[in-house]
């Protein structure tokens, strides 16, 4: 039944896991069990939704990181059904804000920098919201 009404529904968030490519910057989550999303520059992929994680890849070209969603699985579902293509992909500059401190995080982890590819994309495409908070956390390196 279709139904033009907007439901507000509280969604208890949950833990998922994402990638970011160090070559362009794109962050990307799998959205449901077959979507098979990449990033910008294709150097990597991440497939699988909820049941397990499929990374394509090698390991120097991204970086796994762990995000709390409040998005409903239904509503990813359908993100990735019809393909609306309004959640699981965001290049530089689009990050959204609730994952930015992850995703910094999980780069100084494994690296302690960007490559200087996904730098230039950063300095290119950043919001000044971003870069000032690149220049907060990403240590030895200009943005
Ligand atoms: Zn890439």
């Amino acid at each position: 039944m279709a139904s033009k009404t907007n439901k507000k529904v509280t969604v208890e968030p949950y833990q998922h896991t994402g990638m970011v490519c160090t070559h362009c910057g794109t962050f990307i989550y799998s959205r449901a069990g077959h979507d098979f999303i990449s990033c910008t520059c294709g150097k990597c992929s991440i497939d699988g939704g909820f049941g397990y994680i499929r990374v394509l890849g090698n390991e120097d070209d991204y970086v796994l990181v762990n995000i709390t969603l409040n998005v409903s699985k239904g509503t990813l579902y359908d993100d990735w059904n019809y393909n609306q293509q309004k959640y699981g992909k965001y290049p530089v500059g689009k990050w959204p804000k609730e994952f930015q401190l992850n995703i910094i995080n999980a780069f100084n982890a494994k690296y302690n920098y960007f490559k200087p590819s996904a730098l230039e994309k950063i300095k290119e495409h950043a919001s000044k919201e971003q870069k000032d908070f690149f220049k907060k956390i990403v240590f030895d390196q200009k943005v």
